[in-house]
């Protein structure tokens, strides 16, 4: 077959003066129509460069701007891919946590797209506050005084410390010295905020006389850190919140409790915020997303005059949130204020019965088998992810796939639409139906036997 020499390549001004190309300049900027073309030419030019034999056809201008159109394509595919999550970890954090209520997403996406009473008083026709279309309703649901919302738990941590403890010690036992992961290690937050950290105790044991005999003049408060990703077994004695919340009391410091993910309804061994609130806590700090189940946030809760130093803070204005999450956040804790709890996709996921997900992997393996994939039942575990209950596997199930070699298959199903993310056990893909959403059965089968398809023609 004759190869294309690079004299008969077309010049790019040609190029542009083809009815194919003019169609794109129609749809795209000039500018990255012809960088697109550009490149199409020149990776033809490589290669007839590189002796390859290239046909006359890929010349053509109806094939090169195919290329430049594939090569646009960026453009229309959101950033965001949608994700099948079956690798049965409920709140995971490189998958987005938590996929928001059906309620809530849709009261998100109806404050996006227009004007909304974010800070404006309707009724006063007067400036209002973002926090007061969430204050009450977070009050309702914890029991706390008053509340304020940032961008995420690390915000309000930080915001707590800076404003209530910068430039005097807070003190906080050796044992919650923790690392949350995504570079959130107590001690750095602690630095950044302008407070001294006072460690006390072992890594292993803090009692409460540690505690006392470390607060001096210069101490703002006791914090207490909720060991959100591991607990600590053996030898080891951690002091409770009602003793602590006394013995600040006595000396006249505050007590702060960072509860991370901070459970609304009791879920598996993780405390409740009104708990931790009733044993005495002046400020709690917990994320939106993690088992609360709604957007990225970080809610503070606690006495009144706090939140309102908090709210006035300098670094409050940094860290607030946008008019998205107060919409799907006030719209979450309405669900749990309404009793439906159940319909918040976390709340559902961690509480589903295991026999209920064991029928449905049942059913999953009946619907891929239909598709001609094969598959076994199998009983798996699952997490909840986000730093909580590290130590409560969530009894689960799932089917494992027979069609292999497994790393290839998970990579296809990576790379399909939508993409699916399983785990690899026992040298199989296994799918955890604890952590897709009631409508993605019949996709993720899809998805399924495409990708094994895919792997077996490979
Ligand atoms: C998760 C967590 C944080 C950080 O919260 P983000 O919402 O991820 O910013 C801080 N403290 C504790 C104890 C946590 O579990």
């Amino acid at each position: 077959m004759a190869s294309l020499r690079l004299r008969d390549l077309p010049a790019l001004h040609r190029a542009l003066t083809e009815p194919d190309v003019e169609a794109l300049l129609r749809h795209y900027p000039q500018d990255l129509v012809h960088d697109a073309l550009r490149e199409a030419l020149s990776a033809l030019r490589k290669r007839v460069q590189a002796g390859e034999i290239v046909s006359p056809q890929e010349a053509q201008p109806a094939t090169l701007a195919a290329r430049a159109r594939d090569a646009l394509a960026w453009l229309e595919r959101p950033s965001l891919r949608g994700v099948l999550n079956a690798t049965g970890v409920v709140v995971h954090t490189n998958l987005g946590r938590a996929p928001l209520a059906a309620a809530a997403a849709k009261a998100a996406h109806e404050a996006a797209a227009r004007y909304v009473d974010l800070e404006y008083d309707l009724e006063a026709g007067a400036r209002g506050s973002r926090q007061d279309h969430l204050e009450p309703l977070i009050c309702r649901l914890t029991g706390a005084e008053a509340a304020v919302v940032v961008n995420n738990n690390a915000a309000a941590v930080l915001l707590v410390l800076a404003t209530l403890a910068r430039g005097r010690e807070v003190v906080i036992s050796r044992g919650e010295l923790v690392e949350i992961g995504g570079s959130f290690r107590i001690p750095d937050v602690m630095a950044e905020s302008g407070a001294v950290l006072r460690e006390v105790g072992t890594t292993n044991r803090t009692h409460l006389k540690d505690y006392r005999s470390a607060i001096m003049p210069e101490t703002a408060a006791i914090l207490r850190v909720h060991p959100s990703n591991f607990r600590q077994v053996g030898f080891t004695a951690r002091v409770r919140g009602e003793e602590l919340a006394a013995v600040a009391k006595e000396a006249g410091v505050l007590f702060l409790e960072d509860l991370g993910s901070g459970a609304i309804l009791p879920i598996g061994d993780e405390p409740t915020v009104r708990d931790v609130l009733e044993s005495g806590a002046d400020v709690v700090t917990m994320s939106g997303d993690k088992l609360v189940g709604g957007p990225q946030a970080g809610l503070v809760l606690g006495r009144r005059d706090l939140i309102e130093r908090l709210r006035g803070a300098p670094l409050y204005r940094v860290l607030r949130p946008d008019k998205m999450t107060v919409a799907a956040l006030a719209e979450t804790i309405r669900l749990y204020l309404r009793g439906e709890a159940a319909t918040v996709p976390v709340y559902a996921m961690l509480t589903a019965d295991p026999r209920v997900l064991r029928r449905r992997a049942q059913a999953l393996r009946r619907r891929l088998l239909r598709l001609g994939v094969e598959s076994d039942l199998v009983p798996l575990s699952g997490r909840a992810g986000g730093g909580a209950m590290p130590e409560s596997p969530l009894a689960s199930f799932g089917v494992a796939l027979r069609a292999g070699p497994p790393d290839a298959l998970h990579e296809r199903l990576r790379g399909g639409d939508p993409a699916v993310v399983g785990r690899i056990e026992d040298d199989r893909v296994v799918l955890d139906v604890r952590t897709l959403l009631p409508q993605e059965d019949a996709p993720l089968a899809r998805a399924v036997a495409a990708a094994c398809a895919a792997v077996r023609q490979s």
